[in-house]
């Protein structure tokens, strides 16, 4: 065999009677058949043959395996974004002349989506207050009531309940973005809706480090519809990426309840600090929606927002946010490293704020330390000691 064709052609592989911890990075682009016969029988929905990179690997599939248990769902597709997988569920399922539902404190880039893309093909968007569902109106042509549970910025906790049951009646899908849950705080299946969206970009990775969406449903038949949509589109997430989200399912459990552990210490610590500022997290009865959250929660993500009194400007809580020493200035949460983001005072949500908001994500720092670090920033706020 002359030289260069001998290095290309395997000698132990695939490799037979070989098991490891971590299920295996399987790297490909191209697959390859066994014969012609298979190459024939190939079908882009299923899941016990490969076909090509883009359509799924051993490791892909053991995440989307290992998403859909943790959802409490029969199947899950991968997405190469959280978005991309929000945008996936409106493209596969909406037609032009169709309605979408979505809540009016929707995540700010679905928003944006919505408003350029689904626009412009024709979609009709009606935007309803998840904490006042008489503002729940269905037409003749909705196909789609979006959720989110809770909203990631101000933290209004839906009825899901209600709103996936009266979708149902009427014969419209519900789509849940779970990434605050992350198949933890609560289960999307038994409260009643039919797709479950998920950023595994925040707690299942875990790491700050990828980026990855997953999209899980009971039906097998929404399940065919969303495979064949990606597949046309051409999305698909590396097994790579899907074998550092799988590192990070080992440890989803212990990390969440450490930094929701975390996150609830602050958030009452922070309670006394009432001349300055109001805490917005679901725990607390203050909280739209917090019976609901209570109901159907056995947890929270270890996130919550600050909004300042009013008298506070802008470059006020500006201070505050560039003197905190332990959390960064960035997008995302779930991460090891604690995170802290002033949004204005431009927030959508159920009620108006009247002041500045800072989200602050809770890492895995020692939750003394965060306190000690927050107390300082504060303390850079104007006539505070
Ligand atoms: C981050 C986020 C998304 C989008 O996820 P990406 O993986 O960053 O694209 C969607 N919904 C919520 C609630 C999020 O926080």
């Amino acid at each position: 065999m002359a030289q260069p064709t001998a290095l290309l052609h395997g000698e132990r592989w695939p490799v037979q009677g070989f098991e490891s911890i971590q299920p295996g990075t399987f790297d490909a682009a191209t697959v390859v058949f066994p014969n012609m016969a298979a190459y024939r029988a190939r079908d882009w929905t299923r899941k016990d043959g490969f076909i090509y990179g883009s359509h799924g690997t051993p490791t892909t599939f053991e995440l989307e395996a290992r998403i859909a248990r943790l959802e409490g769902g029969l199947h899950c597709l991968l997405s190469p974004s959280g978005l991309s997988a929000i945008a996936l569920v409106y493209m596969t399922f909406l037609k032009p002349g169709d309605e979408l539902l979505v809540p009016l404190n929707v995540y700010a880039a679905n928003r944006v989506f919505i408003t350029h893309e689904l626009a412009a093909w024709g979609i009709h968007v009606r935007l309803y207050d998840p904490t006042d569902l008489e503002t729940l109106e269905f037409s003749d042509t909705t196909k789609l009531v979006w959720i989110e549970a809770p909203c990631s910025t101000t933290f209004e906790f839906p009825d899901i309940v209600e709103i996936a049951a009266s979708a149902q009646a009427r014969g419209v899908l519900t789509a849940l973005d779970s990434t605050w849950g992350a198949g933890i705080a609560y289960r999307p299946f038994e409260l009643g809706v039919d797709i479950a969206v998920q950023s595994l970009s925040k707690y299942a990775n875990g790491s700050g480090d990828t980026v990855m969406g997953a999209i899980t449903c009971n039906d097998k038949g929404l399940y065919e519809a969303l495979k064949l949509c990606a597949m046309r589109m051409g999305l698909g997430v590396s097994a790579r990426d899907a074998a550092s989200i799988l590192r990070g399912l080992d440890t989803l459990c212990v990390r969440y309840r450490a930094q929701d552990a975390a996150a609830r210490f602050l958030v009452s610590e922070l309670s006394r600090y009432g001349d300055v500022l109001r805490v917005l997290h679901p725990s607390l009865t203050a909280c739209p929606g917090h019976t609901f959250w209570q109901r159907d929660c056995v947890a929270a993500a270890g996130i919550f927002s600050l909004v300042f009194q009013e008298r506070f400007s802008s470059t006020d809580v500006d201070r505050f946010v560039d003197g905190l020493k332990l959390f960064k200035i960035g997008f995302g949460w779930g991460g090891p490293v604690s995170l802290a983001l002033s949004y204005g005072r431009s927030v959508v949500s159920a009620e108006p704020l009247e002041g500045e908001l800072v989200r602050i994500s809770v890492g895995l720092e020692d939750p003394e330390d965060l306190l000690a670090d927050l107390a300082q920033g504060l303390r850079l706020l104007p006539s505070i000691d």
